[in-house]
């Protein structure tokens, strides 16, 4: 295996810029990303451009936000009533909360507003409706073991299971129940919400 395909764990240094040149995130050699192809581990539109290539390689790869983290979606801003949060949970902005849907699934919020009565989620990743523009050098290419194909993640050696829940470490982690976007019944949710955090 000397190209990136599906079934090969890749290490690669990258930088990640916006359409501004503001950068927004990277990954040196001495901590590359370390991603199993072909197994949704990274945005598509940069896994797509990175087939083929070789130890050594580098790309310049521009992502629209559709092939990135998607559009930015107004209808996935929530309003929350204050009192369905844990009491003693402390709220700041920009803050991101893990909330668990009803079939068990964590979901990111940031928090974009705060009112005395209510909280304003927002649903959408961070980098919703964005472009990217990734400078990517590969650094390493290995088989990947079944273990690894079965889990759909490279097994790394410092990043243990990076790709599940436990990587939230220092967000706020509580289930919560949203209905259709209706107006919440007290009643009926107080008792739903479970701070475990
Ligand atoms: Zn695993």
């Amino acid at each position: 295996m000397d190209t990136i395909q599906n079934g090969v764990v890749v290490s690669l240094t990258y930088t990640l810029k916006l359409q501004n040149g503001e950068v927004i995130d990277f990954s040196e050699a001495d901590d590359p990303l370390e991603y199993l192809h072909g197994a949704d581990n990274i945005i598509p539109g940069l896994e797509r451009e990175l087939t083929g290539l070789k130890i050594g390689d580098s790309k310049e790869v521009h992502v629209e936000a559709v092939d990135g983290y998607g559009e930015y979606d107004p209808e996935e801003v929530e309003d929350v009533e204050r009192k369905l949060l844990p009491r003693d949970m402390e709220l700041r902005l920009g803050m991101v909360l893990a909330i668990r849907d009803e079939e068990g699934h964590l979901n990111e919020a940031y928090v974009r507003a705060i009112t005395p009565d209510s909280v304003q989620l927002d649903f959408n990743h961070p980098l919703a409706g964005q472009a990217l523009y990734f400078s990517v050098q590969v650094v390493g290419l290995r088989d990947a073991t079944v273990e690894e194909v079965e889990h759909g993640h490279p097994h790394g050696i410092e990043l243990d299971e990076e790709f599940e829940d436990d990587e939230f470490d220092d967000e706020m982690d509580f289930e919560f129940d949203f209905e259709d976007d209706e107006e919440f019944d007290d009643d009926e949710y107080e008792d739903d919400v479970e701070g475990d955090a």
